[in-house]
């Protein structure tokens, strides 16, 4: 904690500013340490359950208890602005939280996460009704988001999908499949691309926020068997003739896609912070056991060559906590963050990738055992690279950014 305080606060913020994230971070840390991490390790391998008779999900105990007490903290509305009942403060300190929460589960982590994605796009491109009904009930933890853009033939190349929304004069009617969708039965409301015009294909898709109540339409198929994220349900979504009221566009009706892009945009900082966060629990349990465990003697903590992994895991996390609280910086101060955010994602996922793996690795055979954590950060860190666009698409994003520049002239 301290050591994210301490990058944090080198951010420009005044002694108010810094007094006030400083607080909200030690409520956040005070919530994971009593709420989340007793009980990750059995959050971990209870796992969701889906009943296919009645279509419901259900989480973890504990899970229901952590959103009560975050909405009781304030903490599910930290950036929603204060005339919408949030707290108003920054995307940075947010996602500074994201990170902490992630330390304590990853699969918890994404409630927080996706509640700042949907709150953030409907602040910025919702109609005015929308607002006023969606905010306040994001900041009080009474309306849960997430986000339904992918289906079965559209994952990296969204603007490809087909689920159809037509208008019949009073509400648009939603018909298709999405798949993969993260908080799946706690999550109501959700962002949703969906296509308004399939003949101009990207140009013809519009996002809106769908929600779940009164919708019958709206049915959760079957939710994923998965490699971690065990505490948090990933489903297939069958969306038959749901209704979407006419306030509910988000923008324009065929500028979707740009609203999703910079959703997805938005969301990589939170992943760059999420994957920094997994490596940090990694990293702080291996550097931990390092001292007690003994071989030939003496502490492992003394060979040069653990000493050495422990100085590279710590540079690594460093620098990806400095890659994504810039890009999250920067979106504060109105500039273009696009490319520091796929640069925190893409670096944040792949060390974490590295940490998590050497965690294990210094624990030896017990790092492949369940008890001691390890094992589940390495698995639950191996969606980082994937998930709001896979690294190879940061690649592009990046790339793409570069070949603008123009060096020579600089
Ligand atoms: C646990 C989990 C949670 C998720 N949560 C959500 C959610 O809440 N909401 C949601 O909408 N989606 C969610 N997703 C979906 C996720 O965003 C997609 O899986 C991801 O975008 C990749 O799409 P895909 O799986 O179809 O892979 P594909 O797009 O089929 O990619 C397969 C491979 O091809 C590569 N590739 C594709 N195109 C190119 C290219 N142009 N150049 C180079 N390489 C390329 C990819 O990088 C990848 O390595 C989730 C997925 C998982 C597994």
């Amino acid at each position: 904690m301290r050591d994210l305080k301490q990058i944090f606060t080198t951010y420009g913020y005044n002694e108010e500013e810094t007094e006030q994230n400083e607080m909200v971070l030690d409520l956040m840390d005070d919530l994971c340490k009593k709420e989340i991490e007793p009980h990750a390790l059995e959050m971990d391998a209870t796992g969701c359950t889906f009943d296919v008779q009645t279509g419901k999900v259900s989480y973890p105990s504990q899970t229901y208890k952590i959103l009560k007490k975050m909405a009781q903290n304030d903490l599910m509305g930290l950036a929603i602005p204060e005339e919408y009942e949030g707290a108003g403060l920054s995307f940075t300190l947010n996602n500074a939280c994201y990170e902490r929460i992630s330390r304590a589960d990853a699969g918890t982590s994404l409630l927080f996460g996706l509640q700042n994605s949907t709150s953030d796009v409907v602040e910025q491109f919702g109609t005015p009704e929308a607002k006023e009904h969606y905010l306040p009930k994001l900041a009080r933890g009474e309306k849960i988001g997430g986000l339904l853009f992918t289906e079965p033939g559209s994952g990296s190349d969204l603007g490809s999908l087909k689920t159809k929304v037509t208008d019949d004069g009073s509400q648009y009617i939603v018909n298709g499949v999405k798949n993969f969708i993260s908080n799946a039965g706690i999550a109501d409301s959700f962002l949703f691309l969906g296509s308004t015009d399939p003949e101009k294909g990207s140009r013809g898709l519009t996002a809106f926020i769908l929600d779940t109540e009164n919708n019958p339409g709206f049915k959760i198929t079957r939710i994923e068997e998965k490699l971690g994220l065990h505490s948090n349900a990933t489903a297939e979504v069958m969306l038959e003739d749901v209704i979407i009221p006419k306030e509910n566009v988000l923008g324009e009706i065929g500028r979707g896609f740009s609203i999703v892009l910079y959703e997805l945009s938005a969301a990589r900082i939170g992943i760059g912070a999420q994957a920094v966060g997994i490596a940090d629990a990694a990293y702080r349990k291996a550097a931990t056991y390092v001292k007690t465990r003994k071989q030939f003697g003496k502490p492992i903590e003394s060979f040069q060559a653990t000493q050495w992994k422990l100085a590279d895991m710590f540079t690594k996390i460093h620098t990806a906590r400095v890659a994504y609280l810039t890009a999250a910086r920067m979106k504060d101060l109105g500039q273009d963050f696009a490319e520091y955010a796929s640069i925190g994602k893409l670096y944040g996922s792949e060390i974490a990738q590295q940490v998590t793996y050497e965690a294990i690795q210094m624990h030896g055979g017990y790092g492949y055992v369940k008890d001691y954590d390890v094992e589940r950060y390495y698995r639950d860190v191996r969606i980082t690279p994937i998930y709001e666009g896979t690294n190879e698409v940061q690649r592009i994003v990046i790339s793409r950014a570069e070949m603008k520049k123009n060096y020579a002239a600089d």
